[in-house]
């Protein structure tokens, strides 16, 4: 790649980040880290009506914790700044009027109930009413009215949008990195708005300057921009302007892989389809992967295989990793199906890769029980129960019987261990702990196996009365680790009152 690669996230701050604005994130900064580019973030903001308070920060603290924070953007490296369109405000309407001046634009007087009853007109003969070369002279335009007209009603403060004037019976060639060659019929396009009478630019506008004057190479975004991009196109070649190269993004599918996942589906199906939780200004919540118990190495990890896959058999990647591996190139253009037991998947491979220390504080702070309880004990448990954890909220089920005696036997584990000599092996074994002076794992397997053998007794007969005991069910981890951690005198209490039940 000769030119400096430039990439933006652009998201609008209508409300939480949702995992395909994260994985167009995603995209972006690994095309930008790969080609030793400038990931950058541009809030677009220009639909006052639609702004939601939180949404920004939200979206900086989404980015952050998923680990790919932008290197330019607000209050950041502000190298092209303001990065709000918002703040950017008086610099778009000198755009628009330059595109009027070189007939690329026109002032549209039309009111919305006159625009509305065309809309009814046409939709009473069954046909769409576009506001287009086929009837735009006999609209309320200044490619309609003359000249003083058109002076006079601006003078006189009439509303009055901006227009792009598309161009007639031509054929666009557009290219887009992962759908190819793409041929547009210009007659099909409408004048869309560019500036509105609130003095705010549209979002095409907005988006073609910035993208412009921030000097952004490549637009990744997601698939319901590619019917823009005609328009897109049309803008930079009005402006006289380099375009940058565009990729569109697949959607993603319901699990179901019928139909776009959206917001809705994770409360419906029961996952989250934020990265953070959200509280809207209504007070309602939205689960996000973070507060459930996920790594962001595994949301990213998933979210980088919605739409992309390196063309081998690894599914499993860092961040450092996919900048590595990722390339435009090898993302499809259908739809990806979105699999939350997946991403379940991915987070029990990196709750093996995490710190035990650090899973043991965030264990000690999620459990009440554990709040007095030693960090470096609470360690070495997390390092025997984790192999079966997916969440921290798993630990707990996993691993009470270090913490605490068990207050009843499993219904079913208990008919299975206990045979007519249990109580009597049992009071054996324990005398045999009794005597380990030494309490290690070693010594305990050592002692307790080497019993077994002298005595020819069935291994089973044993151990399954013993875990039992231990943990009140048969499952667990291996007893001499179990017994080791909870200590000699805990072991023969919990052997003894197992003795006391049968
Ligand atoms: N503001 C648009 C959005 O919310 C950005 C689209 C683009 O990247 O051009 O998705």
């Amino acid at each position: 790649m000769t030119k400096n690669v430039r990439v933006r996230f652009a998201p609008s701050p209508t409300g939480p980040l949702h995992i395909g604005g994260v994985r167009t994130a995603l995209f972006n900064y690994l095309f930008a880290k790969k080609h030793n580019g400038t990931f950058v973030l541009r809030i677009e903001d220009t639909d006052q009506n639609r702004y939601v308070e939180g949404a920004e920060q939200y979206i900086i603290d989404a980015l952050n914790w998923c680990g790919f924070p932008f290197d330019e953007g607000p209050n950041i490296n502000e190298k092209f700044g303001p990065y709000r369109q918002s703040e950017r405000k008086h610099l778009y309407k000198q755009y628009a009027d330059e595109l009027i001046a070189s007939g690329n634009a026109y002032y549209a007087f039309d009111t919305a109930e006159a625009l509305d009853k065309h809309r009814k007109e046409h939709e009473a003969n069954g046909k769409t009413f576009i506001y287009n070369w086929h009837n735009r002279l006999k609209l309320n335009n200044s490619l309609s009215l003359s000249a003083e007209e058109v002076q006079s009603k601006i003078a006189a403060g009439e509303d009055y949008v901006i227009r792009f004037k598309s161009p007639q019976d031509e054929t666009l060639h557009l290219k887009d990195i992962i759908r190819g060659d793409i041929k547009i019929d210009t007659n099909i396009l409408d004048d869309k708005v560019l500036f509105k009478s609130d003095g705010m630019p549209t979002y095409h506008l907005a988006n073609i300057v910035d993208d412009h004057l921030m000097e952004i190479s490549h637009v990744i975004r997601g698939e319901e921009w590619l019917p823009s991009l005609a328009l897109h196109i049309l803008l930079y070649r009005a402006f006289n302007w380099e375009a940058p190269e565009f990729a569109h993004l697949p959607l993603i599918l319901k699990p179901t892989g019928k139909g776009k996942l959206s917001k809705r589906d994770g409360d419906k199906l029961g996952f989250p389809v934020f990265p953070l939780e959200w509280k809207s200004p209504e007070g309602d919540i939205s689960r996000g992967y973070k507060e459930d118990g996920y790594f962001p190495e595994a949301v990213v990890n998933f979210l980088a295989f919605l739409g992309w896959n390196p063309g081998t058999e690894q599914e499993l990647f860092s961040l450092e990793e996919l900048v590595e591996a990722f390339n435009l190139n090898k993302v499809n253009k259908a739809g990806a199906r979105f699999d939350p037991d997946k991403t379940k998947w991915f987070n029990h491979h990196y709750m093996q890769e995490q710190d035990n220390l650090k899973l043991a504080e965030a264990f000690k702070n999620h459990q009440e029980e554990l709040k007095t309880i030693d960090v470096d004990y609470i360690e070495m448990v997390v390092s025997l129960v984790k192999e079966r954890a997916t969440f921290i909220n798993d630990f707990w089920g996993l691993s009470h019987f270090f913490f605490t005696s068990p207050s009843n036997y499993d219904e079913k584990a208990f008919k299975k261990a206990i045979k007519d000599d249990t109580a009597e092996i049992l009071t054996k074994v324990k005398r045999i702990i009794t005597h380990i002076d030494d309490f290690t794992v070693n010594a305990l397997q050592t002692d307790i196996k080497g019993w077994i053998t002298d005595n020819n007794i069935g291994f089973g007969k044993i151990m399954m009365p013993l875990r039992l005991a231990l943990v009140g069910a048969l499952q667990g981890p291996d007893v001499f680790e179990i017994m080791f951690l909870i200590g000699k005198n805990e072991t023969v209490k919990r052997i003894d009152n197992l003795i006391e039940k049968i």
